[in-house]
């Protein structure tokens, strides 16, 4: 399966250029759509799921014009947004049972199945009865991917998924995308590049409307191999730095401050060579070192 993206563009009326002539080839498992707030994701997304139109350009899936041939998009698709509306008195069992039935599922007994297999899927059978409005954000979430699950969709667009969960809801949430990932393609936009290296094998960054990296994971890692360094600074410090080195990030750790630089050759003066993380290859492209 392919998705393909070809010079699209989008241009907001009040002049923003959300989207600047995209190029994007995405392929059967997990993709990874990194960048900051405003860069243009959720523009993109919405795009594909046929929610928002484009200034120019077009998109293919396997045989399918993605721009005009909406329908046929939408039995394909399983589409799950930064915030969806479910009524929080609905009990997630009945809710289902109604999305069943939407889609054409009249035998209440193949619902039953189809319904228990899919709260099964997304560990939340156990919480059928439970009205939606008591839920944890991650498990709405879930409910929401079993919602994007419901036609067997081909293409799963997940756009901002961790947002807001806790580090065990975000774990079961990262099992369960990892799980449905492999035989079909799913985006997940988002601006957590943890997100995006524990799950996704390829990758693009966006920034300002622009594609400004398209490459397979591991291989963005490799680019920067040996050329990361790490030193703990006093934060005093930090402005002489940031003048005399190409300073990717700096963070806390323990109450201390690390900052971590990109430099061809050891830079000596007290650094330590670094393993490569997906947030140095992420500023290493968003800041203008390349
Ligand atoms: P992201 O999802 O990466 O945060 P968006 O696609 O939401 O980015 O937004 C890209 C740019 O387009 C931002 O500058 C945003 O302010 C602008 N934008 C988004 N939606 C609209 C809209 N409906 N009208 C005007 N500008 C918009």
């Amino acid at each position: 399966m392919k998705l393909k993206i070809n010079n699209l563009s989008k241009k907001y009326s009040n002049g923003i250029q959300a989207l600047d002539n995209v190029n994007l080839e995405i392929e059967n498992g997990m993709f990874g759509l990194l960048g900051p707030n405003g860069a243009g994701k959720s523009t993109l997304m919405r795009i594909i799921a046929t929610l928002q139109d484009a200034d120019s350009g077009n998109i293919t899936f396997e045989n399918i014009n993605v721009l005009e041939q909406k329908n046929e998009v939408k039995k394909v698709l399983g589409y799950l947004p930064q915030e969806f509306g479910f009524y929080p008195k609905d009990k997630a069992y009945d809710l289902f049972d109604h999305f069943t039935m939407l889609k054409g599922i009249t035998n209440k007994l193949q619902r039953k199945i189809k319904v228990e297999e899919l709260l099964r899927k997304v560990n939340l059978w156990d919480k059928r009865n439970i009205k939606i409005g008591e839920f944890s954000g991650g498990m709405k979430q879930r409910l929401g991917i079993a919602q994007a699950l419901l036609g067997n969709p081909k293409l799963i667009i997940v756009d901002e998924p961790t947002a807001g969960l806790d580090p065990a809801e975000r774990n079961r949430f990262h099992n369960l995308l990892s799980e449905i990932g492999e035989d079909i393609i799913v985006i997940l936009s988002t601006h957590i590049v943890d997100d995006v290296s524990d799950l996704c094998e390829n990758m693009a960054i966006i920034n300002n409307g622009k594609i400004i990296l398209e490459a397979k994971t591991l291989d963005s890692l490799n680019s920067l191999k040996g050329k990361i360094w790490e030193k703990e600074i006093s934060k005093h410090d930090k402005r002489s730095y940031d003048e005399q080195y190409d300073v990717l990030s700096d963070r806390l750790f323990a109450g201390k401050t690390f900052i971590r630089i990109y430099n061809d050759v050891h830079p000596n003066n007290g650094f330590l060579p670094a393993e490569v993380t997906l947030e140095d290859v992420y500023f290493f492209h968003l800041t203008d070192i390349n």
